[in-house]
């Protein structure tokens, strides 16, 4: 998945954890087997390349996270939508990066979204109705590989672990041993701005400051709002707690692509799910949370802590 995989497991000797973190990276690879769009042996591959028109049946693993992925594109009105390949190449957002032209850009706009592949949310079965159309498995691929890892460890019985996979985590462990976790400001990615202690959660952010591509001086985002084919603009990041990997990475792109505001209002609505708004302003940065979040948050970023609110946090409160 183009990407750093770091495992840690605590257990009771040396051989059960170095089984237990083989056991984590085998799930990955595995995973990675299924859903990468890098490796043209994977069965993604093959479904994104497969003949125009005719509905295509995946293994069942491959079906179930296609269908869940289809879901999260419904329940977030298409701020998540995995169905964006046709875009990350209009865009160029796998290699220097290019500002498609007008007609680039709408024959891209066409072959995206729900009517350039079908995805049956019951069987996940795949119909590709145009050429230039594939999924994309990068805003819930890390999160599928996490989910699969993590309940390797639970049929273990390992206690605690700490998986990193690009930066997305998994915290593996009980409420007595949380993990302490960092949320990195948005625009200097060594800084912490808030602590987060954590336990059989995982941890996804989405910004724009890592990844992106440059153009003339202007930088591009590789978080696409599929209801517009641009890159959403970099204002900061957002932050997604759950319980299920998959759900915090497809969610935290998709909040991401949602913006701040309308971001927070949507995530209010949804319990199952925590998240942190980090928006970078000039100078200074407002950090806003859900309810939820507060039973994780340790340090925070601001010194009072309206939820569902935004305060500004001066530079100075930090120092
Ligand atoms: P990262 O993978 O860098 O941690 P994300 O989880 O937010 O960040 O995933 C971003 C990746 O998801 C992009 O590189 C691209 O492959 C894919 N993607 C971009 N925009 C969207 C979107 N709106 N919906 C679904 N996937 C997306
Ligand atoms: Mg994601």
């Amino acid at each position: 998945m183009g990407t750093r995989l770091g495992v840690v497991v605590e257990a009771a000797s040396a051989p059960e954890a170095r089984k237990a973190s083989e056991n984590v990276i085998r799930e990955v690879e595995r995973l990675e087997r299924i859903l990468s769009t890098w490796d043209p042996l994977s069965e993604m591959h093959a479904i994104n390349t497969g003949e125009v028109g005719r509905p295509i049946a995946p293994g069942a693993e491959l079906a179930f996270l296609l269908a869940e992925a289809e879901r999260y594109s419904r329940i977030s009105g298409a701020a998540f939508d995995a169905r964006i390949g046709a875009l990350v190449d209009a865009w160029d957002l796998r290699g220097a990066g290019v500002v498609p032209g007008a007609g680039a850009l709408l024959g891209a706009r066409k072959a995206t979204g729900p009517r350039s592949i079908s995805v049956d949310e019951r069987t996940g079965m795949v119909t590709r109705h145009m050429a230039a159309a594939w999924i994309d498995t990068g805003g819930f691929g890390k999160g599928a590989a996490l989910r699969a890892a993590a309940d390797r460890l639970d049929s273990a019985s390992v206690d605690r672990a700490l998986i990193n996979f690009g930066g997305q985590l998994w915290a593996h462990g009980r409420a007595d041993k949380p993990w302490s976790v960092y949320v990195a400001h948005p625009r200097q990615r060594q800084r912490p701005v808030a602590r987060l202690d954590v336990h059989g959660v995982s941890v996804a952010t989405s910004g724009a400051s890592e990844r992106f591509i440059e153009i003339d001086g202007v930088r591009w985002g590789h978080i696409l709002d599929p209801r517009t084919g641009r890159p959403s603009p970099a204002w900061g990041s957002v932050t997604v707690v759950s319980a299920d990997p998959l759900e915090a990475d497809a969610l935290a792109t998709a909040l991401y692509v949602m913006g701040p505001k309308a971001g927070m209002a949507w995530a209010a609505g949804h319990p199952q799910l925590d998240a942190l708004f980090l928006e970078a302003g000039d100078g200074a940065l407002t950090a806003s949370w859900t309810r939820g979040m507060e039973q994780w948050l340790i340090d925070r970023p601001v010194s009072s802590t309206p939820h569902s609110q935004t305060q500004k946090e001066q530079d100075a409160n930090h120092r």
